[in-house]
């Protein structure tokens, strides 16, 4: 399951693909763990890289739709995964550079301007990165209170005017997307607007880096930066559903970030960890260490599963359905903190090796931390999804089944996603049938405990106070999250066929966050004494099998010890 760069195994539909992920590959193997960790510690511009796109046509043929670009060109989910986890491998200032980008042309791609797309299709054909304007300094996640305005002037002009603050790639961006208001007595005032702005532009006062790393994190100003019709990309609900569908597409990303990291850690630590004696024998031969990669390697995994079956509904999706918008939440929220947890059982079994300047861990340890902090934090994903849970526990529908997408399409709908409204209307399939479909001892075991919390819904619900109760909601959440995330790595483990003594370990590990998470919201300060008393018959041990574990501790995880090591 695990990516390896020596060894790139993912079937693509066509020739392009696997090239666009083979040269990305080369690139970082020829540059070389020495000068990928000087320039990550001397914060260097990353112009390598992005020579490298441009000569290579890469960010053309992965970030404009068909219809826009060369023959090779589309928005394609199925190896988009895969670019995303190979940057996320290398590091993840390549990955955001990137990631910025896509964001950028959201709100482009999105619009009805045509002419705006034909010039983001030419700058990516030259090789230009984008720039998503949304975020500002005061606001936070509040982005009803932007204060960006753009005025208008007359005859078809505006003047934009404000700040915005920690935006990538703000400085040498092509096209940056700007979210603002209207301002102005005219038709429109007060309403949003998406429109493109040039950082090389007279008004386009680039203010500082943000961040000290190898990324472009901006502060920038627009005094009386000139706009014309030509570069207003949506106005009012347009550019609201713009906004939010941009990041829908975006943070399905941050998972990809989050896998190709810990793929890569993984094998450092392994390599590290077997081949290190102490007292007479290998660190991996000390009960604890053994248990840590096991299970780093069973999170690693599900993490894995989980995003590749969230893709399939992306692809799939239509307004009739879209389950996608609890999936792709969830591969930011509950993959990207996996990641933490994954990082968190390698450093334990490394230790001081994870403190090295020339090993890729020691930036995998930071920068795993901030996967789940950016593009909405986990709070603001888990508040969305909880929204889903009456629909998804009470009211099963028949759906149709989605297979696994792995065809070169055009992925449309992504960038025709509609109202963001209308949430709590979206129905799911029955995760029963998933369950009932496996009868391993740990599956059968969590089922269980799902069916405990289901009972407690039903019968203790929380009440109008806990329900404006943030706090408690993200309890509950995390376990509802677990359930979602469960149901889809069953369906994964299906169509990829996963061993069932590894697809056991991960419910082994499910089985005990579970219990985890049910701990918690016994002891959350709003939680009554029926749903207290729910909560701690929630608590199970997972089913122990000896076998099972040596069998996946030494046929599975050991011998990825060899399977990887990053050239000098
Ligand atoms: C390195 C970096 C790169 C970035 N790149 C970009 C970029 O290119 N473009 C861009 O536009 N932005 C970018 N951002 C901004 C990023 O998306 C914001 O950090 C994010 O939106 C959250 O805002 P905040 O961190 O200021 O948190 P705040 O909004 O200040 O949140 C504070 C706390 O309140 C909680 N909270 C807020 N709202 C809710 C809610 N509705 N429900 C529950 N809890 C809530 C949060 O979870 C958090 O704990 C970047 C940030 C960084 C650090």
């Amino acid at each position: 399951m695990l990516l390896n760069p020596a060894a790139l195994t993912k079937p693509h539909p066509d020739a392009r693909s696997a090239e666009v992920m083979r040269k990305t590959v080369a690139f970082f193997e020829a540059k070389g763990k020495r000068r990928l960790k000087a320039d990550y510690h001397a914060h260097v511009w990353y112009a390598d890289f992005l020579d490298f796109v441009r000569r290579e046509r890469i960010f053309a043929t992965m970030c404009t739709p068909a219809g826009y670009g060369a023959p090779d060109a589309r928005w394609d989910t199925w190896r988009i995964c895969e670019f995303a986890e190979i940057l996320g491998f290398y590091g993840l200032q390549y990955w955001y550079t990137w990631q910025v980008s896509v964001l950028g042309l959201g709100p482009i791609w999105m619009s009805a301007n045509d002419d705006a797309k034909r010039r983001a299709a030419a700058a990516l054909e030259n090789g230009g990165i984008f720039a998503f304007g949304l975020s500002e300094q005061q606001h936070g996640a509040d982005i009803y209170s932007t204060d960006t305005t753009l005025t208008p002037v007359g005859e078809g002009r505006y003047v934009a005017n404000g700040r915005k603050y920690y935006i990538g790639n703000g400085n040498e961006a092509a096209m940056v997307s700007v979210f603002g208001k209207l301002a102005g007595r005219g038709t429109g005032a007060g309403e949003y607007v998406f429109f493109t702005a040039d950082p090389r532009q007279d008004g386009y006062e680039l203010v500082k880096n943000v961040c000290a790393s190898q990324n472009f994190v901006s502060e920038f100003a627009l005094h009386d930066y000139p706009v014309t019709e030509r570069d207003i990309l949506a106005k009012g609900q347009d550019a609201w559903d713009a906004a939010l569908n941009t990041v829908n597409v975006g943070k399905y990303n941050l998972g990809w970030a989050s896998i190709g990291i810990c793929t890569h850690a993984f094998y450092e630590a392994i390599r590290h960890a077997a081949n290190r004696r102490l007292y007479g024998m290998a660190v991996t031969d000390m009960s604890h260490v053994r248990r840590m990669f096991v299970d780093a390697y069973a999170r690693l995994v599900a993490m894995k599963l989980f995003a590749l079956r969230a893709a399939d509904y992306m692809r799939s999706a239509t307004s009739e359905d879209r389950r996608y918008l609890l999936y792709n939440p969830m591969v930011k929220m509950k993959v990207t903190t996996q990641g933490e947890a994954v990082i968190d059982l390698l450093w334990d079994a490394i230790a001081a090796k994870g403190f090295e300047k020339d090993m890729y861990f020691e930036q995998a340890a930071v920068d795993i931390r901030a996967l789940p902090k950016l593009e909405g934090t986990v709070h603001v994903n888990i508040a969305l999804i909880v929204k889903f849970m009456p629909g998804y526990f009470f009211a099963p529908a028949e759906l149709p089944d989605v297979p696994r997408r792995d065809d070169a399409a055009n992925d449309d709908f992504l960038f025709h996603q509609g109202p963001a409204r209308g949430l709590g209307g979206i129905r799911f399939h029955d995760y029963r049938a998933t369950f009932a479909r496996w009868t391993l001892p740990n599956v059968t075991r969590f089922a269980e405990q799902v069916e405990v919390f289901r009972t407690m819904l039903a019968t203790a619900p929380p009440d109008e106070a806990q329900r404006k109760d943030v706090d408690f909601l993200l309890a509950g959440g995390e376990l509802f999250a677990l359930v979602v995330y469960a149901q889809l790595i069953l369906e994964n483990a299906r169509i990829y066929a996963t061993d069932h003594g590894l697809v056991d370990q991960i419910f082994d590990v499910l089985v005990r966050d579970f219990s985890r998470h049910a701990l918690e919201l016994h002891g959350r300060r709003a939680s009554t004494a029926p749903q207290m008393e729910a909560a701690l018959r929630m608590i199970r041990k997972p089913v122990e099998d000896a076998a099972r574990y040596d069998r996946v501790w030494s046929a599975m995880v050991l011998p990825l010890k060899d399977a990887y090591e990053m050239p000098a």
